[in-house]
C-alpha cells in the first residue's frame, strides 16, 4: 500500500513561528507566497534551477539548490507548473517523508488524464502529497487576503500532512476548507477555471430577452410609425424603448425563478414519489434559480431609474404644454376621471410594493443574510414572498395595460403590445402555482415531499427483483 511506502510525517513542535518553510520555483507564486510567509513569521528558503540568478526575491528569504533548500524543511510548496514536474522524479532521497504542497492549475479542463496532485504523489511516492493553495492567486496573497478570497481549499490522504499545511493557511491568515482525500484533487483544480458557471444560462436569456423586446418593439413604433404615417420618432429608442425592454425581461425572469419549481411539483405528482430523479434540465435551471432572481432585479432597477426620469424628458413636457395650450385656446376643461385616478395609483402601487419586496429578495439571496436565517425562514422569504412579488409585478403589468388590449389600435400590424408578452410566462407561472396549492394538490404534493410513495410506484419497485 502508498501509505506504507510513506515515511511518518514528523510534527513540529508548539508554534509554527520561525518554522521553515520550502518553495520550489521563483515565479510570481513563489516570490508572493515567500512574501506572505516571511511576513507571518515563517523563514523561507527557495529552490531554484538556478540561484545564482534569482532576483526579486523577498528580502530575508534563502535561495539555493532543490536538493539544498529540500532538506531545510518539511514542507515544500511546488510552484512549479506540472509540465516541469519531471525534475523531482530524481530526487526520491532528498523528499522522501515530506509534504510537498501542489498549488498547480492547469490551462484547460480535461488536459491529463488524473490530477497535477495524483500525478506527482505517483512521481514522487515516498512523499506526502497535499494539494492546498491552487484557488488563491498570487495577487491575493500580496494584497494580504483583506479583500480577496480569504478560503483555501485542502484535500490529501493523510491527515497529520494535511494539518501542517491547514496550520501554515491559518498562520497567513486565511481560513481552510478540508475537501476530503487526494481524489478531490481534480474538482479543486477544475475550480479556477470556472468563469460563472451559474451566470451563463440567466445572463444569455436576459441579452436574447432584451435584444428580441427591443426589436419587436422598434419594429411596432418606430419603424410603424415611418411607415405609416412617415414620422420620425427614433428618438424614442434611448428612453422609451429601453424602458420597454427592461421591465419585461424583469418580469419574465423573475417568473423563471418560479416555474421550475412548479414544474417539478407536477414531476413530483406525476412521479407519485420525490425519490426519482428531475431531468438534467430541470436540475440545471433549479441550480442557477439564485442568477435569474439577481439578474431579474437589475433590470427592475433599471426600469425603476429610467421611469425616474420621465417627467423630466423634453418630450414629456413638450407633450403636458402643447395639451394645456390647446385646452386654454380651445376654452375647455380637462374633467378629472376618478377611474383614471384609482387605475394609475394602484398601478404605481402595485409597481412601488412590487418593487419593494424584490429588492427584498435580492438582499435575502446574498450569502451573509441567508446564512443569518434558518431555512424556514429562508423558504418564506424566497418561495411564499417571491410568489407574492411576482403576484404584485404581474399586477402592476395589468393595471399598465388595462383596456389597451381591446382596442384595435393597440395591435400595430396585428402585434400584440410588449407588455402583453410579458404577461405570459408570469400567468402560467400563477396559475400552475394555484392548481399547487388547492388544498387536495397541496395535501398530496406534501406527503411526497415528506417521503410518501404512490402505491404502484411502491409495487412497481419491489417486484422488480421478483421478476428478475
Ligand atoms: P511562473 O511565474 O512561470 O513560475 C514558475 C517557476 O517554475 C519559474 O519561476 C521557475 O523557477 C520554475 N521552473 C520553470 N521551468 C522549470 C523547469 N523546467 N524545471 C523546474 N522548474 C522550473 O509560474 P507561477 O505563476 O508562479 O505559477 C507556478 C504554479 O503555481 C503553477 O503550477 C500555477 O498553476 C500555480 N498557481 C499560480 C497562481 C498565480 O496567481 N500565479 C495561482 C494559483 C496557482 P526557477 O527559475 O527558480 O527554477
Amino acid at each position: 500500500m502508498k501509505s506504507d511506502s510513506v515515511a511518518m510525517v514528523t510534527l513540529p513542535s508548539n508554534s509554527h513561528k520561525q518554522e521553515t518553510v520550502c518553495i520550489f520555483g521563483t515565479g510570481d507564486f513563489g516570490r508572493s507566497l515567500g512574501l506572505r510567509l516571511l511576513q507571518s513569521g515563517y523563514d523561507v528558503v527557495y529552490g531554484s534551477r538556478d540561484p545564482k540568478n534569482s532576483l526579486l526575491l523577498p528580502m530575508g528569504s534563502k535561495v539555493m539548490s532543490h536538493a539544498d533548500a529540500a532538506h531545510e524543511a518539511q514542507v515544500i510548496f511546488l510552484a512549479v507548473h506540472r509540465e516541469h514536474y519531471g525534475f523531482l522524479s530524481s530526487m526520491a532521497s532528498e523528499l522522501g517523508g515530506k509534504v510537498l504542497v501542489d498549488i498547480s492549475n492547469n490551462l484547460k479542463r480535461g488536459m491529463y488524464r488524473e490530477s497535477n496532485a495524483e500525478f506527482l504523489s505517483t512521481l514522487v511516492p515516498g512523499a506526502t502529497v497535499v494539494k492546498a493553495f491552487n484557488t488563491i492567486s498570487a495577487w491575493a496573497l500580496q494584497s494580504g487576503g483583506l479583500d480577496a478570497n480569504r478560503q483555501v481549499l485542502v484535500c490529501g490522504d493523510r491527515a497529520d500532512a494535511k494539518q501542517l499545511v491547514v496550520d501554515i493557511a491559518h498562520g497567513l491568515g486565511f481560513t481552510v476548507l478540508d475537501k476530503g482525500s487526494l481524489k478531490a484533487a481534480a474538482e479543486l483544480e477544475d475550480l479556477p477555471l470556472q468563469l460563472f458557471p451559474l451566470w451563463r444560462l440567466p445572463l444569455c436569456i436576459a441579452m436574447g430577452l432584451t435584444a428580441f423586446i427591443f426589436f419587436y418593439a422598434l419594429t411596432r413604433t418606430v419603424i410603424y410609425e415611418r411607415v405609416t404615417n412617415g414620422k420620425d420618432i427614433a428618438f424614442r429608442i434611448m428612453i422609451s424603448l429601453a424602458n420597454k425592454a427592461f421591465p419585461v425581461v424583469a418580469l419574465v425572469m423573475l417568473a423563471l425563478c418560479y416555474l421550475p419549481g412548479a414544474l417539478a411539483g407536477f414531476l413530483q405528482l406525476y412521479n407519485g414519489t420525490k425519490y426519482r430523479r428531475f431531468p438534467d434540465w430541470l436540475d440545471r435551471w433549479m441550480l442557477c434559480r439564485k442568477q435569474l432572481g439577481l439578474t431579474a432585479l437589475a433590470f427592475a432597477f433599471l426600469h425603476v431609474i429610467y421611469t425616474l426620469v420621465i417627467p423630466i424628458r423634453y418630450y414629456v413636457r413638450y407633450r403636458i404644454n402643447v395639451f394645456t395650450i390647446s385646452l386654454i385656446k380651445n376654452n375647455v376643461s380637462y374633467e378629472f376621471d376618478n377611474t383614471a385616478a384609482w387605475r394609475h395609483d394602484s398601478y404605481y402601487s402595485m409597481g412601488i410594493l412590487g418593487f419593494g419586496l424584490f429588492v427584498l429578495l435580492g438582499i435575502t439571496s446574498l450569502p451573509s443574510v441567508s446564512n443569518s436565517l434558518n431555512w424556514r425562514e429562508f423558504r418564506f422569504v424566497q418561495s411564499k414572498l417571491g410568489y407574492i412579488t411576482l403576484l404584485l409585478c404581474t399586477l402592476h403589468t395589468f393595471l399598465y395595460g388595462w383596456d389597451k388590449f381591446l382596442k384595435p389600435s393597440s395591435y400595430n400590424w396585428g402585434t400584440p403590445p410588449v407588455y402583453m408578452l410579458s404577461l405570459v410566462v408570469p400567468c402560467v407561472v400563477l396559475i400552475l402555482k394555484l392548481i399547487l396549492i388547492t388544498p387536495c394538490m397541496d395535501h398530496k404534493v406534501t406527503r411526497i415531499r415528506q417521503g410518501w410513495e404512490r402505491q404502484n410506484k411502491t409495487l412497481a419497485k419491489t417486484s422488480q427483483p421478483l421478476m428478475a
